[in-house]
């Protein structure tokens, strides 16, 4: 039988913890061609979410649970879950039952078609307020324009992984991440599965916007090097600008004698003057950019190639 690794990050969610685990079992019981190891990993709760986990994993041995010391967020506790993955596939969830349990078979099953990746896209903007679905619209539409790596609006971290994905996922060694991000990176070959939200069961979201400003912030930085070219691309600009405003200055006042009576002031010109050498510093600050982006991008240490197989090894 072929181990399937169900993981889920819990972050204050006692009462649906039980609930999540008894739709899980109904979809493992059907599944009879797999066995299934449960991962709960628990971010930092100050509920009793961390004793239902321990309460499930003494009544069932298929039940692991991974304790955090404290809240290291979302996309970390994944990494946790993910890290101790034994199984051939493994399906990442929410705990709060935004995806529902029931889609497990739909993601099997294209697992066994072949793909090495499948996603769970939400159906446009259900169960999000007005103000999120917006901000969130604005953020993947920046992305999309100035990222590297193109981040699909609506995909969520519902996702299958495959065995040899989870290897490659293991190599990122950075400490911002975006597990979407990443995996949609990785290149992998992947599906999309649609699913309807639900209304989260409990309580507000545990995404407080600080938080989600925060991830988009370093998903930004992550993926691109934009923000950090466009100090050089302002001052290329001012530079050209002023500097074609300062000839145009000279050469009307003392080649040609102000044929059209502009007498530019002394001021006017050290004003052009002072422009001109702001553009000069930004594009030297642009410059800098450059290497702090090659630095960057050698800190984070990515995987510099992502091996599908390996044969005779
Ligand atoms: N979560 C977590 N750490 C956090 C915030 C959330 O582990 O700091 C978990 C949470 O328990 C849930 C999942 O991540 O299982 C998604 O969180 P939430 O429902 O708050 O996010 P949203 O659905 O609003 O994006
Ligand atoms: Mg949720």
């Amino acid at each position: 039988m072929r181990l399937v690794s169900i993981i889920s990050p819990v972050h204050n969610e006692d009462d649906c913890i039980d609930e999540l685990f008894s739709k899980l079992q109904a979809v493992a019981a059907k599944e009879n061609n797999y066995e299934f190891e449960f991962i709960f990993v628990d971010d930092g709760s100050t509920d009793g979410s961390f004793e239902k986990m321990v309460n499930l994993a003494a009544k069932h041995e298929n039940v692991k649970a991974v304790e955090l010391t404290r809240s290291f967020g979302k996309e970390l506790a994944l990494t946790a879950g993910l890290s101790e993955a034994k199984g051939e596939a493994c399906i990442m969830l929410d705990a709060d039952l935004q995806h529902p349990p029931e889609l497990i078979p739909k993601f099997l099953r294209e697992w066994e078609n072949g793909f090495e990746v499948v996603v769970g896209v939400r159906n446009r903007g259900v169960g999000e307020s007005f103000f999120r679905r917006c901000a969130s619209a604005i953020f993947y539409k920046i992305m999309s324009e100035i990222g590297e790596t193109p981040i699909m609006p609506f995909a969520t971290d519902f996702r299958l992984i495959n065995k040899v994905a989870l290897d490659a996922f293991k190599k990122f060694t950075e400490h911002q991440r975006m597990t979407r991000g990443l995996i949609d990176w990785l290149g992998f070959k992947s599906t999309n599965i649609y699913f309807d939200v639900e209304e989260r069961k409990n309580g507000k979201t545990r995404h407080s916007f600080s938080k989600l400003m925060r991830l988009a912030a370093s998903t930004l930085v992550s993926h691109s090097f934009f923000p950090l070219k466009l100090a050089g691309y302002f001052g290329v600009l001012i530079t050209l600008c002023s500097g074609a405003l300062g000839i145009f200055i000279m050469i009307g006042r003392f080649v040609i004698h102000d044929p059209w009576s502009l007498s530019v002031s002394g001021m006017g010109m050290l004003a052009t003057l002072t422009i001109f050498l702001v553009g000069i510093i930004l594009m030297g600050l642009g410059l800098v950019a450059l290497y702090i982006g090659q630095i960057h991008a050698e800190v984070i240490n990515r995987p510099l190639y992502v091996t599908r197989r390996k044969i005779n090894l």
